[in-house]
Protein backbone atom coordinates (compact mmCIF):
# COMPACT_ATOMS: atom_id res chain seq x y z
CA UNK A 1 0.00 0.00 0.00
CA UNK A 2 0.99 3.81 -0.37
CA UNK A 3 -0.40 6.24 1.66
CA UNK A 4 -0.68 9.30 -0.63
CA UNK A 5 -1.09 11.95 1.37
CA UNK A 6 -0.32 12.61 4.95
CA UNK A 7 0.91 15.58 6.97
CA UNK A 8 4.20 13.85 8.96
CA UNK A 9 5.45 17.00 10.23
CA UNK A 10 2.57 17.83 11.95
CA UNK A 11 3.15 18.76 15.26
CA UNK A 12 0.91 15.63 16.45
CA UNK A 13 3.60 13.19 15.46
CA UNK A 14 5.76 15.42 17.31
CA UNK A 15 6.45 12.91 20.08
CA UNK A 16 6.46 9.45 18.28
CA UNK A 17 7.26 10.25 14.62
CA UNK A 18 9.90 7.35 14.37
CA UNK A 19 7.29 4.64 15.90
CA UNK A 20 4.48 5.83 13.67
CA UNK A 21 6.73 5.24 10.26
CA UNK A 22 7.39 2.18 11.72
CA UNK A 23 4.04 1.19 12.39
CA UNK A 24 3.18 2.20 9.05
CA UNK A 25 5.73 -0.02 7.66
CA UNK A 26 4.53 -3.19 9.59
CA UNK A 27 1.48 -2.74 8.38
CA UNK A 28 2.58 -2.76 4.78
CA UNK A 29 2.51 1.12 4.07
CA UNK A 30 5.46 0.40 1.45
CA UNK A 31 5.49 4.22 0.79
CA UNK A 32 4.09 7.80 2.03
CA UNK A 33 3.37 10.98 0.70
CA UNK A 34 3.62 14.03 3.01
CA UNK A 35 2.15 17.35 1.64
CA UNK A 36 3.45 20.94 2.79
CA UNK A 37 0.54 23.18 3.53
CA UNK A 38 3.14 26.55 3.36
CA UNK A 39 6.61 27.38 2.83
CA UNK A 40 8.01 26.40 6.65
CA UNK A 41 5.80 23.14 5.54
CA UNK A 42 6.92 22.46 2.71
CA UNK A 43 10.73 22.73 3.93
CA UNK A 44 9.57 20.26 6.67
CA UNK A 45 8.20 18.33 4.60
CA UNK A 46 11.69 17.67 2.21
CA UNK A 47 13.56 17.04 5.44
CA UNK A 48 11.34 14.37 6.34
CA UNK A 49 11.58 12.80 2.84
CA UNK A 50 15.97 13.51 3.33
CA UNK A 51 15.42 11.78 6.64
CA UNK A 52 13.30 8.38 6.13
CA UNK A 53 13.39 6.53 2.82
CA UNK A 54 9.83 5.47 2.91
CA UNK A 55 8.47 9.31 2.70
CA UNK A 56 8.17 11.10 -0.05
CA UNK A 57 7.00 15.51 -0.44
CA UNK A 58 4.95 17.34 -2.25
CA UNK A 59 5.39 20.90 -2.07
CA UNK A 60 2.71 23.66 -1.97
CA UNK A 61 0.69 26.04 0.01
CA UNK A 62 -2.89 25.27 1.38
CA UNK A 63 -5.59 27.24 -0.04
CA UNK A 64 -6.54 27.93 3.44
CA UNK A 65 -2.78 29.37 4.06
CA UNK A 66 -3.12 31.12 1.23
CA UNK A 67 -3.93 34.66 2.60
CA UNK A 68 -1.21 34.68 5.47
CA UNK A 69 1.67 33.52 2.72
CA UNK A 70 4.25 35.96 2.34
CA UNK A 71 5.93 37.77 -1.04
CA UNK A 72 8.77 34.95 -1.15
CA UNK A 73 7.06 32.26 -0.33
CA UNK A 74 6.23 30.72 -3.74
CA UNK A 75 9.95 31.16 -4.41
CA UNK A 76 10.70 28.66 -1.60
CA UNK A 77 8.22 25.96 -2.86
CA UNK A 78 9.27 26.28 -6.41
CA UNK A 79 13.09 26.13 -5.56
CA UNK A 80 12.51 22.60 -3.97
CA UNK A 81 10.40 21.38 -6.36
CA UNK A 82 13.13 19.99 -8.08
CA UNK A 83 14.65 18.11 -5.05
CA UNK A 84 14.48 14.67 -6.22
CA UNK A 85 12.06 13.58 -3.62
CA UNK A 86 9.69 15.92 -4.18
CA UNK A 87 6.78 13.95 -6.11
CA UNK A 88 4.34 16.32 -6.22
CA UNK A 89 3.08 19.94 -5.85
CA UNK A 90 0.37 20.74 -3.42
CA UNK A 91 -1.02 20.56 -1.07
CA UNK A 92 -3.13 23.65 -2.91
CA UNK A 93 -6.87 23.86 -3.97
CA UNK A 94 -10.06 25.46 -2.88
CA UNK A 95 -11.87 25.81 0.28
CA UNK A 96 -14.83 27.33 0.05
CA UNK A 97 -16.33 26.91 3.55
CA UNK A 98 -12.94 28.71 4.91
CA UNK A 99 -12.73 31.09 2.47
CA UNK A 100 -13.45 34.34 3.92
CA UNK A 101 -13.03 36.90 1.83
CA UNK A 102 -10.22 35.16 0.06
CA UNK A 103 -11.81 33.08 -2.89
CA UNK A 104 -9.89 35.26 -5.41
CA UNK A 105 -6.73 34.51 -3.69
CA UNK A 106 -7.59 31.25 -3.23
CA UNK A 107 -7.86 30.91 -7.11
CA UNK A 108 -4.90 32.95 -8.07
CA UNK A 109 -2.59 30.08 -5.27
CA UNK A 110 -3.98 27.37 -6.96
CA UNK A 111 -3.23 28.07 -10.72
CA UNK A 112 0.13 29.48 -9.66
CA UNK A 113 0.46 25.84 -8.19
CA UNK A 114 -1.00 24.38 -11.64
CA UNK A 115 1.31 26.37 -14.00
CA UNK A 116 4.51 24.74 -11.50
CA UNK A 117 2.95 21.00 -12.23
CA UNK A 118 3.03 21.95 -15.63
CA UNK A 119 6.59 23.45 -15.85
CA UNK A 120 7.52 20.40 -13.33
CA UNK A 121 5.63 17.28 -14.85
CA UNK A 122 4.92 16.40 -11.07
CA UNK A 123 1.55 15.87 -10.18
CA UNK A 124 -1.23 18.37 -8.51
CA UNK A 125 -2.77 17.43 -5.44
CA UNK A 126 -5.41 19.47 -4.81
CA UNK A 127 -8.00 19.90 -1.76
CA UNK A 128 -11.57 20.98 -2.93
CA UNK A 129 -14.26 21.76 -0.12
CA UNK A 130 -17.43 23.06 -1.60
CA UNK A 131 -15.69 24.45 -4.91
CA UNK A 132 -16.30 21.73 -7.13
CA UNK A 133 -17.29 24.09 -9.94
CA UNK A 134 -14.33 26.19 -9.55
CA UNK A 135 -11.62 23.77 -9.52
CA UNK A 136 -12.56 21.47 -12.54
CA UNK A 137 -13.17 25.01 -14.44
CA UNK A 138 -9.31 26.77 -12.91
CA UNK A 139 -8.18 23.39 -13.58
CA UNK A 140 -9.02 23.33 -17.22
CA UNK A 141 -8.36 26.79 -17.99
CA UNK A 142 -4.39 26.18 -16.95
CA UNK A 143 -4.37 22.89 -18.64
CA UNK A 144 -3.47 20.83 -15.84
CA UNK A 145 -2.62 17.11 -16.76
CA UNK A 146 -1.47 15.15 -13.93
CA UNK A 147 -4.04 16.18 -11.13
CA UNK A 148 -4.89 14.31 -7.83
CA UNK A 149 -8.28 15.36 -6.23
CA UNK A 150 -7.29 14.47 -2.38
CA UNK A 151 -9.88 13.35 0.00
CA UNK A 152 -12.77 12.54 -2.76
CA UNK A 153 -16.25 12.75 -1.41
CA UNK A 154 -18.31 14.23 -3.93
CA UNK A 155 -21.05 13.18 -5.89
CA UNK A 156 -21.21 10.42 -8.61
CA UNK A 157 -21.22 13.35 -11.38
CA UNK A 158 -17.55 14.60 -10.09
CA UNK A 159 -15.84 11.16 -10.22
CA UNK A 160 -17.29 11.23 -13.25
CA UNK A 161 -15.91 14.69 -14.22
CA UNK A 162 -12.39 13.86 -12.59
CA UNK A 163 -11.81 10.57 -14.25
CA UNK A 164 -12.72 11.72 -17.78
CA UNK A 165 -10.18 14.17 -17.13
CA UNK A 166 -7.53 11.36 -16.50
CA UNK A 167 -7.25 12.97 -12.95
CA UNK A 168 -6.49 10.76 -10.02
CA UNK A 169 -9.00 10.47 -7.42
CA UNK A 170 -7.99 9.63 -3.62
CA UNK A 171 -9.80 7.86 -1.28
CA UNK A 172 -9.23 8.60 2.73
CA UNK A 173 -10.69 7.86 6.29
CA UNK A 174 -14.58 8.76 4.91
CA UNK A 175 -14.97 5.95 3.11
CA UNK A 176 -15.22 3.21 6.00
CA UNK A 177 -17.54 5.24 7.86
CA UNK A 178 -20.92 3.87 8.93
CA UNK A 179 -23.60 6.67 7.08
CA UNK A 180 -21.21 6.92 3.68
CA UNK A 181 -23.33 4.50 1.39
CA UNK A 182 -23.24 7.00 -0.74
CA UNK A 183 -20.21 7.66 -1.05
CA UNK A 184 -19.02 3.78 -1.42
CA UNK A 185 -21.02 4.06 -3.86
CA UNK A 186 -19.92 6.65 -6.22
CA UNK A 187 -16.01 4.72 -4.64
CA UNK A 188 -17.62 1.76 -6.44
CA UNK A 189 -17.52 2.88 -9.83
CA UNK A 190 -13.90 4.92 -10.03
CA UNK A 191 -12.07 3.64 -12.78
CA UNK A 192 -9.60 1.01 -11.49
CA UNK A 193 -6.53 2.85 -12.89
CA UNK A 194 -8.06 6.07 -11.79
CA UNK A 195 -8.28 4.73 -7.84
CA UNK A 196 -5.34 6.07 -4.75
CA UNK A 197 -6.11 5.48 -0.94
CA UNK A 198 -4.67 7.69 1.44
CA UNK A 199 -5.14 8.77 5.00
CA UNK A 200 -4.72 12.57 5.21
CA UNK A 201 -3.19 11.60 9.00
CA UNK A 202 -3.07 12.97 11.31
CA UNK A 203 -6.84 14.22 10.24
CA UNK A 204 -9.91 12.05 9.16
CA UNK A 205 -9.19 8.93 11.23
CA UNK A 206 -10.94 5.82 9.74
CA UNK A 207 -13.50 3.83 11.87
CA UNK A 208 -12.63 2.27 14.45
CA UNK A 209 -10.00 5.17 15.05
CA UNK A 210 -12.51 8.19 14.54
CA UNK A 211 -12.03 11.16 16.60
CA UNK A 212 -8.48 10.12 17.30
CA UNK A 213 -4.97 10.94 15.78
CA UNK A 214 -4.91 9.59 12.23
CA UNK A 215 -1.69 7.08 11.32
CA UNK A 216 -0.86 5.87 8.14
CA UNK A 217 -0.78 2.59 9.65
CA UNK A 218 -4.66 2.92 9.66
CA UNK A 219 -4.56 3.05 6.09
CA UNK A 220 -5.66 -0.51 6.11
CA UNK A 221 -9.04 0.65 6.62
CA UNK A 222 -9.67 2.36 3.82
CA UNK A 223 -8.65 -0.57 1.87
CA UNK A 224 -11.23 -2.64 3.29
CA UNK A 225 -14.12 0.03 2.67
CA UNK A 226 -13.37 0.51 -0.81
CA UNK A 227 -12.60 -3.17 -1.27
CA UNK A 228 -16.13 -4.03 0.30
CA UNK A 229 -17.78 -1.24 -2.03
CA UNK A 230 -16.24 -2.72 -4.89
CA UNK A 231 -16.63 -6.65 -3.82
CA UNK A 232 -13.25 -7.60 -4.72
CA UNK A 233 -10.58 -8.86 -2.16
CA UNK A 234 -8.73 -5.97 -0.07
CA UNK A 235 -5.04 -7.24 -1.39
CA UNK A 236 -6.28 -6.86 -4.38
CA UNK A 237 -7.51 -3.45 -4.12
CA UNK A 238 -4.18 -2.56 -1.62
CA UNK A 239 -2.12 -3.81 -5.28
CA UNK A 240 -4.01 -2.35 -7.68
CA UNK A 241 -3.63 1.39 -5.52
CA UNK A 242 -0.18 1.11 -4.80
CA UNK A 243 0.46 0.57 -8.30
CA UNK A 244 -1.56 3.67 -9.21
CA UNK A 245 0.07 5.64 -6.36
CA UNK A 246 3.68 4.80 -7.87
CA UNK A 247 2.30 5.77 -11.75
CA UNK A 248 0.86 8.96 -10.21
CA UNK A 249 4.24 9.98 -8.21
CA UNK A 250 6.70 8.40 -10.20
CA UNK A 251 7.75 6.38 -7.55
CA UNK A 252 10.07 3.14 -8.35
CA UNK A 253 9.74 -0.31 -6.43
ZN1 LIG B 1 -4.05 17.43 3.47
Amino acid sequence: MIDTHVHLDHPAFDPDREEVLARAQEAGVRALVTLGTDAASSVRAVQLAERFEVVYAAVGIHPTRAPAAKPGDREVVARLVVHPKVVGVGECGLDYERAGGAVEVQQDNLRWHAQLSRACGKPLVVHNRAAHADVLRILEEERAERVVMHMFTGPAEYAEACAARGYWISVGGPVTYARAEALRRVVARIPEDRLLVETDSPFASPHPHRGRRNEPSFLRWVVEAVALAKGQHPDAVAERTEENARRCFGLSR
